[in-house]
């Protein structure tokens, strides 16, 4: 995976604006990495972004063949979870850690300490959905108990952050229950880890939590950023109306963020395998449909430690302002979508009235377009992976784009244009040559053709 990869040299947006470009890097893969984790075929079953997959009814015959011990074990686990589900909502350390294997102390320390990070995050509802009809296969982890054990097929946390999550949030995990002479017990949540059905991790497992507050915003992040957090508060609070300005006022204009110590630990929270080295910034959500209408839940803004501090002031702002349109529009961004729509339109609004020239934002699209590189066709998906070497341009092509949209069709017609393509029932192909016809009035090659003369007259 790329977070385990060897060092890379310095990405060259970074150099440039290392060199005092007054803005330049938004390389931020973001919206498009939740996308396709969404609608890729899961290699695992547990990843913390994937699609709220419907949960598959408990097998009739299993229940048919269901025996005493069973049906007792059953019975147990669900007391269990039902009281693990009060000591969390309570605060009750010991209710909950009376539900952790009373053999295992090392286990339970470290479920001491996640539970008192977690009591920092404001809930307003923790719950835990099981399948109890289907368990995995034990791993040689999983039978190392000397007792009975049963690690479930399905499972999940499903949790809402008071005042900002209207629908609760679900974290895949893969536990493993045993029974002692006392009962059962949850005893481990990663022996299932080498056999590729790791749990996936909230931002409270990596150590002691902060929260902070702005006006329609909640900060999470660890003590040793307080700093950070409230700079980082303050910043999405001022985004906030920028994006309102352009979107209008139908999303919700509050927003989590999630600040991790280290780049590691945002590719663990996001369960993201992407090279994360030249992202400043991503958000992520579940994502369930396409093409049609998008169920989003969950979606968080969180930040790159390792990127973030080499931006500049006007930098920040404009990545921040980007990703908050990702929030905005997520309700109406299905994850068939053209990438270069979502990103060149969270471009769009990030830039917005800053007064930074085109060629300085475009720099390495309009080096090409100088040297007679002009791009054939619009940015492909790919171009906007992490670890793209047109990385860059992929961004600087979407956003002239949909500046080239709203100079047709004006602003409120561009917006028009994503919601269209964004919620359409028809394939991708059609919904945007529909767009494209009915607000644009030109044809897809049309407006490739019109694309193309764009770059040059405004990049060359
Ligand atoms: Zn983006």
């Amino acid at each position: 995976m790329a977070r385990t990869a060897a060092r890379r040299p310095f990405p060259r947006r970074y150099g440039a604006l290392l060199a005092a470009v007054p803005v330049v890097a938004v390389g931020l893969a973001d919206v498009t990495i939740a996308l396709r984790t969404a609608t890729s075929p899961a290699p695992r079953l547990h990843r913390a972004v994937a699609a709220a997959a419907p949960t598959p009814a408990p097998s009739a015959n299993a229940r048919f063949t269901l025996n005493d011990a069973e049906t007792k074990r059953n019975a147990a686990l669900r007391d269990l979870l039902a009281r693990r589900r009060q000591a969390v909502l309570h605060h009750d350390v010991n209710a909950f850690l009376a539900t952790d294997d009373p053999a295992q102390p090392r286990f339970r320390a470290q479920q001491r300490r996640e539970f008192e990070a977690l009591s920092a995050v404001p809930l307003a509802s923790w719950d835990y959905d099981i399948d109890l009809g289907i368990g995995l296969p034990l791993t040689p982890q999983a039978q190392r108990y000397r007792a009975p054990v049963f690690a479930p097929a399905q499972f999940d946390i499903r949790y809402a952050i008071k005042g900002f999550d209207d629908k609760p949030t679900s974290l895949s995990q893969t536990p493993t229950f045993v029974a002692r002479a006392s009962g059962w017990y949850v005893a481990s949540f990663d022996d299932f880890a080498k056999a590729g059905n790791p749990s996936s991790p909230g931002i409270w497992d990596f150590g002691p939590l902060r929260i902070a507050r702005a006006h329609g915003v909640l900060v999470i992040g660890h003590p040793q950023s307080a700093t950070l957090l409230r700079q980082v508060a303050e910043l999405a609070a001022e985004s906030i109306p920028k994006v309102t300005a352009v979107w209008g006022r139908h999303w919700s204009r509050t927003v989590v963020v999630l600040v991790p110590s280290t780049q590691r630990e945002l590719g663990d929270i996001v369960d993201d395998a992407e090279d994360l080295d030249q992202i400043a910034a991503l958000t992520s959500a579940e994502v369930t449909s396409c093409p049609g209408a998008p169920n989003p839940v969950g979606a968080r803004i969180a930040i790159n430690p390792r990127n973030w501090p080499t931006l500049s002031p006007l930098g920040r702002r404009i990545v921040m302002t980007h990703e908050l349109t990702h929030i905005a529009t997520r309700a109406e961004t299905n994850s068939c979508m053209p990438t270069w729509l979502i990103e060149g339109f969270a471009d769009y609004v990030g830039y917005g009235q800053a007064s930074v020239p085109v060629r300085t934002i475009a720099s390495e699209l309009a080096a090409d377009v100088q040297a007679g590189r002009v791009p054939k066709s619009l940015p492909a998906a790919a171009d906007f992976d992490g670890d793209s070497k047109r990385l860059a341009q992929a961004y600087e092509g979407g956003l002239l784009a949909c500046r080239l949209i709203a100079s047709i069709a004006g602003e409120r017609g561009l917006v028009r244009f994503y919601t269209e393509v964004g919620t359409s029932p028809a394939s991708p192909a059609r919904a945007l040559a529909s767009a494209m016809r009915t607000i644009l009035h030109l044809t897809p090659a049309q407006f490739t053709a019109r694309w193309r003369q764009y770059l040059r007259s405004q990049l060359s």
